[in-house]
């Protein structure tokens, strides 16, 4: 008989399948039971992102006994992805692994990598595989992150995107070659792309559609300073139009904008946003809508479908809403909160959402709920240093810091403090 786990207030047994099977209601799920303990044996992850890995060595931790089995589309182990744009692409390092494999199988966990999920039989309980094989689950975790969003318009051979490994090879390349680059999109990736670019050299236009780099989710003040930042470090900044088209010739590659005019480039990066990579799901039974859908728990609307990190929409009961959030932090910690709600926890999950971006020597922070905000109170000038705090209804919801992480651990506080209920750190 599996052992009762060591998740608190958990009665859920693991490793053992007997018992009279009746099935018993958690929120929209339907769990099978022997006795009121709840079963589940085989967990298969799908994903090989922090969601996953934090998903698969938490089932561990809490004792769970039975079989662990994460498939990931990646060559790699489970890696820190946030390298990429960053050092990786100043300084010629590996990628940083998440753990050492041998951790995987000595905590008896099963990695398939390089093989990809293609379908759901969610009334089988059973995942198709790319290899042609299929792995029947009790619990299907989903932790699959997503895809770097390329138009077909900005699709012109040897345009570079910037989601995993495979793509770091094309950026270094790039970077190598020097010369004249185009980086379309300000968010983030882009803004990281475009500083380590400038490091190493390069001519960087950084092309915006917005009034400026972040400004869609930070907004003008915020913006602002951040394309001074760039401008002040070398690069150049066009914003208030987008790219509408990308093609390439022997000689290099055109940017066709939006308001008629046009850049040359040796090579154009395309940093627009990614998109929940869910399309295999469709038709599955799982509720889709701009991530997968979830409870407040991980719960999806499908029995025994969990959803966690970049690509799950989850109930934050603190925000009152369906958030998608896709951050490291967040993504982590919804990775180790799964777990517990597939060892039968229904504990809900509610972070406060942090990201940290690193351009031009600069750390940027930012926590809190960006959407919603009605007032933004910025102190210092200085794009490389200030501070900004974003309000609703006179109520504390957001703080970007600039240059001054203690700053930031003081706000981040303070912003905590402000959540209602607190952030459960979880
Ligand atoms: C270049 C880059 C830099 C970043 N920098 C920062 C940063 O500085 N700070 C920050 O807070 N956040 C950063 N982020 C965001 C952060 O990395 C993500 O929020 C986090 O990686 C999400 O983790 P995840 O496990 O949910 O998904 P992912 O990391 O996207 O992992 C998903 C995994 O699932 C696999 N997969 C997808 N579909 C399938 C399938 N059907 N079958 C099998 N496997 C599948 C993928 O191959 C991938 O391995 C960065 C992201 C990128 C891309």
């Amino acid at each position: 008989m599996g052992e009762r786990c060591r998740l608190r207030g958990c009665r859920r047994v693991h490793g053992d399948r007997g018992g009279d099977g009746s099935r018993a209601r958690a929120g929209n799920q339907e769990q099978e039971t022997r006795g009121g303990l709840c079963v589940t044996r085989d967990v298969v992850v799908v994903g090989g992102g922090v969601a996953a890995h934090r998903c698969a060595l938490e089932l561990r931790r809490l004792g769970h006994d039975g079989t662990v089995t994460v498939i990931s589309g990646e060559r790699h182990p489970p890696y820190d992805r946030t390298f990429l744009s960053k050092d990786m692409l100043v300084e010629d390092v590996d990628l940083v692994p998440l753990a050492p494999r041998s951790e995987y199988t000595d905590q008896g966990i099963e990695l398939l990598l390089d093989v990809t999920a293609v379908a759901l039989d969610a009334d089988a309980r059973r995942v198709q595989l790319s290899d042609d094989t299929a792995r029947r689950y009790d619990s299907l975790v989903l932790c699959v992150g997503g895809r770097p969003v390329l138009p077909p318009a900005l699709d012109a051979p040897g345009v570079a995107v910037m989601r995993e490994a495979t793509h770091l090879d094309r950026l270094r390349a790039i970077l190598a070659r020097g010369g004249q680059l185009v980086v379309i999109g300000g968010g983030f990736i882009g803004g990281e792309v475009a500083s380590a670019a400038v490091t190493r050299g390069l001519d960087v236009t950084l092309v915006e559609q917005a009034g400026a780099p972040l400004e869609a989710m930070l907004g003008a003040e915020v913006g602002t300073r951040v394309a001074a930042l760039h401008r002040e470090r070398g690069v150049k900044v066009v914003t208030g139009v987008g790219a509408r088209a990308v093609s390439a010739s022997q000689s290099g590659y055109r940017v066709d904008l939006d308001d008629g005019t046009t850049l040359s480039a040796d090579a154009v990066v395309v940093g627009v946003g990614m998109a929940p990579a869910t399309d295999w799901l469709t038709g599955s039974g799982l509720e889709l809508d701009h991530g997968i859908v979830t409870d407040a728990s991980c719960r999806t609307s499908v029995d025994s479908v969990f959803a966690a990190g970049d690509c799950a929409r989850w109930w934050h009961p603190a925000y009152e809403s369906l958030c998608r959030v896709e951050h490291w932090d967040t993504a982590g910690r919804h990775g180790t909160a799964v777990a517990k709600t597939v060892l039968g926890s229904a504990e809900p999950f509610m972070p406060l959402p942090f990201v940290w971006s690193d351009q031009h020597g600069v750390k940027l922070q930012w926590a809190g709920r960006a959407a919603g905000w009605d007032d933004v109170r910025v102190e210092g000038d200085d794009p490389a240093r200030f501070v900004a705090r974003y309000y609703r209804s006179g109520q504390l919801i957001g703080v970007f810091v600039s240059g001054q992480p203690r700053e930031f651990a003081k706000a981040r506080k303070e912003l905590a403090a402000s959540m209602c209920p607190p952030d459960q750190g979880r």
